[in-house]
């Protein structure tokens, strides 16, 4: 029976029943699975030398014959050491392995072998616990080895083995990729490329390799969003008529003129919920951009209709204090009340109701605005019939959750917010033609906030300026990276700082993280809000959103234990009003790595800028953290893929333009529509 790409990873060589089990773990079916299968990193030991050549703590391949192998027990008698001499023209060699006392039963002297790891030369010319394989066999030895994630009873050498037997049907793995473009864009064949990644022949070949499965990835993403596209229009969304009246009415009565910024954003957010297909907009703003007062102006404009809308927030601090500002934004207005609904909490505007009562009226369509967290997404039936609803920090809910939320018919409108500032060509790219709006302009007045790096030692002094502030009637957070106090080494906790700040009288300290319980949480974010706390410590709980604008002060303790972004963000909890703010950074440790983040954040107030430096610093996956960012899931593609990205969008967008249902390329047609059933099925 030969390896076909439907055949079943069981029958590959070196694939028991307990290791196909284990690939089922990772998702691993078929032989064509096992070829998606990337490696994370190579060894490079295509060095080969002869053995009278060695130096000193090179890596190396070389090939010889055992002249003599025995085992022994280790000093401590706790492993098995296996030695064995290898010679060849050159001269000899020792090896040593450890705990691998199966080798006495797999290698004879007189054999050949080839083997590969690090030569240790201090004593007697030695190769410590190389990898070994009948000379001349080329799978892990002498070349660029894949090294991949294991399970299980996974071992590197079984996945090789079987990967090597896979790789016999790879031309089974029909091109889909249009010539024209293959040829363009210098990209080899499929097969090629599949072969090359797992088994390289040179550091260039395999970097053509990648970039030829990374462009795959970025190709079929940009040539879904014609189907989506396409689905968009075909999907119906209730209609929401524009009321140019209403708005003018509604934004006049708020607290603060808009920003140009905001009003460009409402109108191009009124406009999209004027079709009657369903709006999928993003709404992006640096923290403090002003993202709430666009969102209630969509909510407001659409409940005048009889639609009803959510907005679902990412923590259930935000979702009640979203709910205060919702409401007082939309009562005077004589509209359906907006209500609150978390695991714990059941508001009709600004009063507790039962639960169960407010669930009757929501079913009953009482209530104009249901503001939640994600908790809401679980019973669906709740959003039936919403005609909007709006999603903040869009990053932080997973991609099926959103999909569940729009799977219905008719579609709600959704608007989503974020604060992550993914450069606008990036933006685009990801998310294909989404629609995007920018909010690049702060609210009127505000002043930059100032940030100061203070260290440890300075910490008297600091507390001395918090107190002064805070007695002229402004408020502080202090964040700290822990709850309680632990054996990190250097980590502040809430529990150790609260305790050892020793203010005045009539200065009232409050805490907050995570392990309390909603109903506390909620008591001491309404102090703080309402000013009866001055100085609230605090985990990153208050990362997102929270909103005081009178605080002006925030300490981050351990400030290099944070990323940029999130530095940002929880720089962006002060500087929210015309009072003038400061940021104080205390780095407990001071790497070069941290000196150049925190003297970053002293320098400048952009996010945009910030989440680039970020982006070099601490690399892709950190900054977008996959699954929250909304970046789509890749195998081998990131966020820095920018220039193979652009290539992807260029090459899709001109076929699309030619032929922009893919009836003349039904193998592109029918691959995209694979990918889009994926999606769904996921
Ligand atoms: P974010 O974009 O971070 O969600 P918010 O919507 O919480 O920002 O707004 C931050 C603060 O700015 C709030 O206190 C809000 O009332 C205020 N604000 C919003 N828009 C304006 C504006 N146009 N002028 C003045 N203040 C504004
Ligand atoms: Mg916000």
């Amino acid at each position: 029976m030969g390896i076909h790409l439907s055949t079943s990873v069981a029958a590959l060589p070196g694939i028991g029943a307990t290791s196909a089990k284990d690939l089922h773990e990772l998702d691993i079916r078929t032989v064509r699975d096992l070829l998606w299968y990337f490696p994370f990193r190579y060894d490079d030991f295509s060095v080969v030398k002869p053995i009278g050549s060695l130096r000193h703590d090179e890596t190396v391949t070389v090939t010889g014959k055992i002249r003599a192998i025995d085992s022994r027990p280790s000093k401590s008698k706790r492993m098995v050491i296996v030695e064995a001499i290898v010679e060849d023209e050159t001269g000899t060699a020792k090896v040593i392995w450890f705990n691998q006392a199966y080798l006495m039963k797999t290698l004879q002297p007189g054999q050949e072998i080839s083997l590969a790891g690090r030569v240790d030369n201090r004593f007697v010319k030695t190769l410590v616990n190389p990898v070994w394989e009948p000379a001349g066999a080329h799978v892990h030895t002498g070349r660029l080895v894949p090294v991949y994630g294991l399970t299980g009873s996974l071992t590197p050498r079984r996945l090789r083995q079987a990967m090597q037997a896979a790789l016999t049907a790879v031309d089974e793995c029909g091109e889909w990729i249009p010539e024209s473009v293959r040829r363009e864009g210098g990209f080899p064949d499929l097969p090629v490329a599949l072969a090359s990644v797992h088994f390289p022949d040179s550091k260039p070949e395999l970097e053509r390799a990648v970039e030829r499965l990374k462009f795959d990835e970025l190709f079929l993403h940009q040539l879904m969003f014609a189907d989506v596209r396409r689905e968009r229009t075909i999907r119906s969304a209730r209609s929401i008529p524009i009321d140019v009246e209403f708005l003018k009415a509604f934004t006049s009565a708020l607290p603060f003129p808009l920003t140009d910024a905001q009003r460009r954003a409402a109108w191009e957010v009124v406009q999209d919920t004027q079709m009657p297909h369903p709006m999928n907009r993003l709404l992006q703003g640096d923290v403090g951009s002003g993202k709430t007062a666009v969102a209630a102006i969509a909510i407001a404009h659409a409940m005048r209709t009889d639609a009803r809308t959510a907005y679902l927030a990412p923590t259930e601090i935000l979702a009640i204090q979203q709910h205060e500002a919702l409401n007082a934004f939309c009562r005077p207005q004589g509209l359906l009340p907006v209500a609150l609904l978390t695991g714990t909490l059941s508001k009709l505007e600004d009063k507790d109701v039962p639960r169960r009562e407010l669930l009757e009226a929501i079913q009953e369509g009482r209530i104009g605005c249901l503001v939640g967290t994600h908790a809401l997404l679980e019973d669906r039936a709740q959003l039936d019939h919403l005609a909007l609803v709006v999603v903040d920090e869009q990053h932080r809910f997973g991609v099926e959750q959103r999909r569940a939320l729009l799977d219905r018919e008719p579609a709600p409108h959704l608007l989503s917010m974020t604060a992550t500032p993914i450069p606008r060509s990036l933006a685009l790219t990801i998310y294909g033609d989404l629609e995007l709006s920018i909010l690049n302009q702060m609210p009127a007045g505000r002043k930059p906030v100032t940030t100061k790096l203070v260290f440890p030692k300075e910490l008297p002094t600091l507390w001395k300026t918090v107190e002064a502030e805070l007695k002229q009637g402004r408020q502080a957070y202090v964040v700290c990276p822990l709850i309680d106090p632990s054996d990190k080494l250097g980590a502040r906790s809430v529990t150790d700082v609260a305790g050892s700040l020793k203010f005045g009288v009539g200065i009232r300290k409050g805490i907050l993280h995570g392990k309390l319980k909603p109903d506390e949480k909620a008591a001491v974010i309404d102090g703080f809000r309402e000013g009866k706390i001055d100085i609230l410590v605090s985990t990153t709980v208050v990362e997102v959103g929270v909103n005081v604008p009178n605080a002006t002060i925030m300490v981050i303790m351990n400030a290099e234990r944070f990323g940029l972004s999130q530095l940002h963000q929880l720089r962006g909890r002060v500087g929210r009003s015309d009072l003038a703010s400061t940021c104080y950074l205390v780095p407990e440790a001071w790497s070069p790595n941290a000196k150049e983040r925190l003297m970053a954040m002293t320098r400048t107030n952009d996010g945009f800028e910030l989440a680039e430096l970020d982006l070099k610093l601490r690399g892709a996956g950190n900054v977008f953290g996959s699954a929250q960012s909304g970046f789509p899931d890749f195998k081998l593609a990131t966020p820095a893929d920018v220039p193979l990205m652009k290539t992807a969008r260029d090459f899709s967008a001109r076929i699309l333009e030619a032929d922009p249902d893919l009836e003349a390329h039904p193998v592109l047609r029918q691959k995209v529509k694979e990918a889009v059933e994926r999606v769904h099925l996921e």
